[in-house]
């Protein structure tokens, strides 16, 4: 690829043995694109893995000027696909907008982080429902205490084999309705993956997991009446027949690319979805009726996670006996069918590594 240096290891890892789990390992290599005012994005290069040296003066390190994306490489028949991936650099730079750093070329850096998948192919686990997982961020390094935004910048992208989310098929995970914590107001930053929504978010996931709950579902900061999402999933509810989840007008919730292939399935298949503001309230009254059918969150790293449980206060919902839906299923088999290549891909979502 034109424009892209690379320097392989001479000291290749050992491959891990056992179960992958989430986060734990990462590859040989990683990609490096460099960013300076009046220059632009500029000495895009793949090295190998390794510590960064920071100054401890660097700005991201104070000021949180830092933001990230989560995609996935999977094996596609006997290719190396990506699920969307222009979405996700398109995505990068409107967090980067609100965080005044620079936008950056999805063309190119879609391209570029494609030459790292192909430099650590053998890193792609062959197991199914397994996949590489892709952590592209952007940080200001300039070496400066003030706030103010960056001019320099680095991207980086680090590769990481992760095993099945769900080992024994889909199983529904607990949730807590948190109403005292917020994770976002409008005006705020809910709609970009930047760093510090997430560390605004630890002390409710520790109080949540501290009962027994998997992850918290956020209202709106503002009243606490409205549901926005979960912790790194956007949220979906089947009430009587009908699919709803939140709009994103609001500005709060982060616009998930999973939650817009669900809906694009969605359409295909001529089931309306209602996308709008959802009392908590109406969810607990539709669960009393008996009418809550489904819950499920949708995000890269689950796909469908089926919702088995939903404490708010003192209510405690269980939905559709601890079992996972029929839509939540479907949903999930024809996203998962389309990423590995059994079924047809009619939307164009695969993008393959050549
Ligand atoms: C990443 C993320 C999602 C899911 O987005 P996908 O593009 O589907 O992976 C939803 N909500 C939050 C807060 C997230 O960080």
């Amino acid at each position: 690829m034109e424009g892209l240096q690379i320097t392989r290891t001479q000291t290749p890892k050992q491959k891990p043995q056992g179960p992958l789990g989430f986060g734990r390992y990462f590859t040989d290599h990683m990609l490096i694109i460099d960013y300076t005012e009046g220059k632009g994005w500029h000495d895009a290069r793949i090295v190998p893995y390794g510590p960064l040296s920071l100054d401890p003066a660097t700005t991201s390190l104070h000021y949180g000027q830092l933001i990230f994306e989560g995609m996935k490489a999977y094996r596609c028949g006997d290719k190396l696909a990506m699920f969307r991936p222009h979405e996700n650099m398109k995505r990068i730079s409107i967090s980067g907008e609100r965080l005044c750093i620079p936008p950056v070329d999805a063309d190119f850096f879609v391209q570029a982080i494609a030459e790292l998948v192909k430099v650590d192919a053998d890193w792609v686990p062959k197991e199914p429902g397994t996949s590489l997982y892709i952590r592209p961020f952007i940080i200001s390094t300039d070496v400066f205490l003030g706030v103010h935004p960056s001019s320099t910048y680095q991207f980086i992208t680090i590769l990481c084999p992760v095993g099945s989310y769900y080992e024994g098929g889909l199983s529904p995970v607990k949730i807590y309705v948190e109403n005292q914590y917020a994770r976002s107001v409008q005006g705020g930053t809910g709609f970009t993956k930047c760093a510090g929504n997430y560390a605004a978010s630890l002390k409710a996931q520790v109080e949540a997991n501290g009962q027994g709950y998997a992850q918290v579902l956020w209202l709106d900061g503002v009243s606490r009446k409205y549901v926005d999402e979960v912790g790194a999933m956007n949220i979906v509810f089947v009430i009587d027949g009908k699919v709803v989840t939140p709009d994103l007008s609001s500005g709060t919730i982060l616009a998930g690319i999973t939650r817009k292939s669900v809906l694009e399935l969605l359409h295909s298949w001529n089931i309306p979805v209602e996308e709008r503001k959802i009392p908590i309230q109406e969810i607990a009254d539709a669960y009393d009726a008996g009418k809550l059918q489904e819950v499920f969150g949708c995000g890269t790293a689950a796909v469908i996670s089926p919702v088995g449980e939903l404490k708010w206060g003192d209510k405690v919902m269980h939905i559709n006996n601890g079992k996972i839906g029929a839509l939540s299923q479907k949903l999930y088999d024809n996203i998962t069918g389309i990423q590995t290549g059994a079924l047809p891909d009619p939307f164009g979502w695969v993008y393959e590594i050549k």
